[in-house]
This record gives structure tokens, sequence and C-alpha cells, in this order.
């Protein structure tokens, strides 16, 4: 059976941390489909096409990857695409707290589901969306942190 794995997140934006949880993750599955969750609770900075098109300009030439966006549960996005894996990263303690109660939700509402953990080399641990986005705003350069970053529009 084709092992395809599922990582979702808001990407918003993809960082060289995401890239090498992705770099690390094509030696363990067949397909991976990067699933740009869609919350209508919460507003993103960088517009839905264009995170999506800068996450398909990193992988166009590995046919592994793919970009989807998604707009429901996890787990149901999962079945729709044949997912049995959940990929997702880890930086810190604080991240494995909340993470650990998500994969546990996620296989209580599907147990065909298993998450997956990886944990990035050192240099990109400290990268984050969220402070990539307040440097952006203050007109600060993204460049060292997210590849093609000139493909995000905000
Ligand atoms: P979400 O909004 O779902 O947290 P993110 O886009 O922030 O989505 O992150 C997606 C996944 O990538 C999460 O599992 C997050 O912990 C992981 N991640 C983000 N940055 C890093 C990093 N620098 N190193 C390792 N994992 C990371």
């Amino acid at each position: 059976m084709k092992k395809i794995a599922l990582f979702p997140g808001s990407f918003d934006p993809f960082t060289k941390g995401h890239e090498d949880v992705i770099k690390k993750a094509l030696k363990l599955f067949d397909e991976i489909i990067i699933g740009i969750g869609v919350n209508s609770n919460k507003a993103s900075y960088y517009s839905l096409d264009s995170r999506k098109m800068h996450i398909e300009s990193l992988y166009k030439n590995e046919p592994k990857i793919s970009v989807q966006s998604y707009q429901k549960l996890t787990t149901e996005f999962c079945k729709d695409i044949h997912a049995t894996f959940i990929l997702r990263g880890l930086r810190d303690v604080k991240d494995f707290e909340y993470e650990r109660s998500i994969a546990q939700l996620n296989h209580h509402l599907n147990t065909e589901i298993e998450t997956v953990f990886l944990i990035t080399d050192p240099q990109f641990n400290h990268l984050n969306s969220s402070i990539i986005r307040e440097i952006s705003k203050n007109g600060g350069i993204i460049a060292d942190f997210v590849t093609n970053s000139h493909i995000l529009v905000s």
C-alpha cells in the first residue's frame, strides 16, 4: 500500500523550517500532500492563492509532492486524499504538548490515521511563521527565512 501523508498547516508563510520537515519526510513517504487549512475564524496574512503558488514553486520538480487547500476536519480531508499519515513538525515542548492532544484527538476521530512527528535541524528550530509575519509587517526582509518569498502577496 502506498504511504500517503498529509502535511497540514496554515503555512502563513511556508518557511525553511517547513521545507526541512518535508525534506526529511520525503525519505519516509511515497506521496506527500501539503494541505493548507482554511480556517474561517482566523484571517491569514498572506492570501491563500499566493501561499499555494509559493509552496508549488518550491516543489515543481518533485512529483511526490502536491499542494491543496481544504476547509473541513483534517481527518475528513485525509479520507478524501487516501492519506493514512499526518505529518507534523516539532520545535519544542510547547509544540509537543499541543501536538500530542491534536494527534490523539485525530486518532480518535479516525483510527486509520497515525501522526508522525519530525524534528528539524537545529538551525531551523527558531523559525516561526508568526514572527516572520511580524518582520514582514514592519518592513523587514524575510528572504533568509522563506525561499522564493517574492511570490507571497499579503
Ligand atoms: P498550524 O497553524 O497548523 O500550527 P503551521 O503552518 O504553523 O501550522 O505549522 C505546520 C507544522 O509545521 C506544525 O506541525 C508546526 O509545528 C511545524 N513547524 C513550523 N515551523 C517549524 C520549524 N521551524 N521546525 C519544525 N516544525 C515546524
